[in-house]
């Protein structure tokens, strides 16, 4: 069994009820042991298009025999679900599901980066994770601690 952080987003329509819909979603998946999910955090949008809502994200960490792939599979069907619905009912929404870390293991292929590309700069994924893990250290070496005192940005925890 691997420990693995999956990273959630989502920035359009009632966010924060998508977040927790797809940390249902997740609770459910056969192949995974669900072990923790962070609060939910709320962001500013960053980049060059400020036109947009807020961001609410959130880390969960499971146990899983799933390998990457499948594991990836397993979270576009999620994505996909609220894709089907949003379409139909309530306008557009995104859910992002990202793997961020499996296990300590580095990879790099056509479909995955792990650990996720970004990880280290952002602030909304390693503030979550370093709810669930306050001592967690990267594949790299690097500590999610020290990574967070070099981020100026600022995030909110919803309560
Ligand atoms: P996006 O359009 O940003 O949601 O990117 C989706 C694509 O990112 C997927 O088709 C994956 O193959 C790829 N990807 C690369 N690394 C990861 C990762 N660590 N977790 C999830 N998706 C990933």
């Amino acid at each position: 069994m691997k420990e693995v952080y999956i990273g959630l987003g989502a920035n359009l329509g009632d966010a924060k009820k998508t977040i927790v819909l797809a940390t249902n979603k997740l609770k459910e998946l056969e192949e995974v042991s669900f072990i923790q999910s962070s609060s939910l955090y709320l962001s500013k949008p960053w980049g060059p298009v400020k036109e947009q809502n807020d961001f609410i994200n959130s880390v969960v960490k499971i146990k899983t025999n799933l390998s990457p792939l499948n594991l990836l599979k397993k979270l576009q069907e999620i994505e996909n679900v609220f894709k089907r619905e949003r379409s139909i009912r309530y306008g557009a929404r995104t859910l992002d599901l990202d793997i961020l870390l499996y296990g300590n293991d580095f990879i790099s292929t056509k479909e995955l980066t792990i650990p996720q590309a970004k990880l280290e700069g952002r602030v909304f994924v390693l503030s979550p994770l370093n709810e669930i893990s306050p001592n967690l250290s990267l594949p790299s070496g690097k500590k999610v601690t020290e990574l967070l005192l070099k981020i100026k940005e600022e995030i909110t925890v919803l309560t």
